[in-house]
Order: structure tokens, then C-alpha cells, then sequence
């Protein structure tokens, strides 16, 4: 097997609130490869986000590894975490996060101002949001659009630096199922594509898209197994047949 793209090792993590501890991550192992789709599910409070967070080197574990690419990236400084994240990770979070006062465009080429290389850079932003979907809406601000779309301007922006994987937290939880399922499709054509996608989702209806299940339970990884995939284009279309006829 070749290095996994991220890994986390033992990884813990405890939350201080006052004289309070929360132990949010109790020693998590999970080695994800090139390519993967994970759904990451479990109850509210058993630990996803801080994963996640971790992960994506949003937040730095209290003890135990992160290593990206083969790298420990666990005591790198900020600047350093900064760094990696705008190279290998792109986020796309639950209430899409665009700047409000901002056109779809500039929204998608805000990750790449961090980059010295910037030839090139809005042509690939464009190409970004046409490969989701909003050719005809690069010039719109986000209240111009619906949340799907404003969801397919954050998958564009997570994109543009072509990170190595993309982790998604709850992608789906502030759309309505159609347009959760219509994101889901586009998640999955991305992996087909070859993107590494790891995904929270509180629903097994969405979870049933990607190829690997992880289960979380109380800050711990309760199952870690691989299924058959479900086709989001195949659910769609039934769903849509079925709401037509429902509305006959
Ligand atoms: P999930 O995403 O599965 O709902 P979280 O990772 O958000 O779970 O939270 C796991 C646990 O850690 C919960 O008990 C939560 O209250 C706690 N927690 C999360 N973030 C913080 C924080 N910033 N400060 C204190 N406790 C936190
Ligand atoms: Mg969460």
C-alpha cells in the first residue's frame, strides 16, 4: 500500500472549560489513502468535528499524531500548520462560510492569495466553479444564491488549491434533501475523479455514498469499515420520480 495521504495516530484531545475537562478524542487510529470517500458518522458530541478539526490542522491535538503525507505535522507553529493546509486540505463546512460582501469568484480565489504563485490563479478559480456547476454565477454575492449553490461555491474554493484531500463537516446539514442528495452527486463524481474526500454526516441515507464508514462513539472510533458505495445520480433520480409522481 502506498502512504496513506493523512493519518491520525493515538490521536487525543481534551478540552478545558474552567476547572472542566472534556475528553473530545481518546486515541484515534485511522490511516486514509489516496482516493478514499469517508463518511465519518456518530452521535452529537462523540467527537466528529474535533476529528475533523485535527485533521485539517484547523486545531492541534493534546497528545498523539497527525501526519500528512507521511509527515508529523503535530508541533509545527502556526505559521508552519498555515502553511500545510493551504497546500494538502481543502474544508467545506455546514453553513458554507463565504465572505457575504464578495462575489462567488473572489470568494474562490481568497485560499490562493496566500500563494506566491499566483499566475494562472483565476483562470484555475473559474475552471473551479464551472466544474461545480456556477459558470453563469461567478459574478453573484452569496445572498444572490441559493444554499446549494453557496455550497458549490465553498466546494470550488476548497478545490482551487488542488489539496490533496478534501474534509467536509456536514456538508449536506443546511440543505434540503434534494439539494443535499445533488451535493452528494457532486462529492462523489469528485472522488470518481480521483479526490480524497472525508465527510461528517448524521444521516446514513448520505453516509451510504462513500466507500468507507467510520463510527464514532464517545470520543472513540467504534467501527471502521469499508462498503459497496450507493450512486447518488441513481438516488437522485429515484427521489425526483418519486416527488413528480407525489405531485400528481
Ligand atoms: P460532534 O462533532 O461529533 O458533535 P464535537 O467534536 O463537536 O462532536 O465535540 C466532542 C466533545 O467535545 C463534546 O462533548 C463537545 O461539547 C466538546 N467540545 C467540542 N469543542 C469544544 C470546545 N471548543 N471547547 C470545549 N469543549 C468542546
Ligand atoms: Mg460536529
Amino acid at each position: 500500500m502506498s502512504l496513506p495521504v493523512i493519518e491520525s495516530l493515538g490521536l487525543t484531545k481534551t478540552y478545558r472549560m474552567g476547572s472542566q475537562q472534556v475528553q473530545a478524542l481518546a486515541g484515534v487510529d485511522v490511516h486514509i489513502q489516496q482516493g478514499e470517500f469517508i463518511a465519518v458518522m456518530g452521535p452529537s458530541g462523540s467527537g466528529k468535528s474535533t476529528f475533523m478539526n485535527m485533521l485539517g490542522c484547523l486545531d492541534s491535538p493534546s497528545s498523539g499524531e497527525i501526519r500528512i503525507q507521511g509527515e508529523n505535522v503535530t508541533h509545527l507553529s502556526a505559521a508552519e500548520l498555515a502553511r500545510i493546509r493551504n497546500r494538502y486540505i481543502g474544508f467545506v463546512f455546514q453553513q458554507f462560510n463565504l465572505l457575504p460582501r464578495t462575489t462567488a469568484l473572489d470568494n474562490v480565489l481568497l485560499p490562493l492569495l496566500y500563494r506566491k504563485d499566483h499566475d494562472g490563479n483565476q483562470d484555475f478559480a473559474t475552471e473551479c466553479l464551472r466544474r461545480v456547476g456556477l459558470e453563469q454565477r461567478m459574478d453573484h454575492h452569496p445572498s444572490q444564491l441559493s444554499g446549494g449553490q453557496q455550497q458549490r461555491v465553498a466546494i470550488a474554493r476548497a478545490l482551487v488549491n488542488q489539496p490533496a484531500v478534501v474534509l467536509a463537516d456536514e456538508p449536506t446539514g443546511a440543505l434540503d434533501t434534494e439539494t443535499g442528495l445533488e451535493i452528494m452527486q457532486l462529492f462523489q463524481q469528485l472522488n470518481q475523479e480521483g479526490k480524497t474526500i472525508v465527510l461528517v454526516t448524521h444521516e446514513p441515507e448520505v453516509a451510504a455514498f462513500a466507500s468507507r464508514q467510520l463510527i464514532f462513539r464517545d470520543g472513540r472510533l467504534q467501527s471502521d469499515k469499508q462498503v459497496k458505495a450507493e450512486s447518488a445520480s441513481e438516488h437522485l433520480a429515484r427521489y425526483r420520480e418519486q416527488k413528480q409522481q407525489e405531485g400528481l
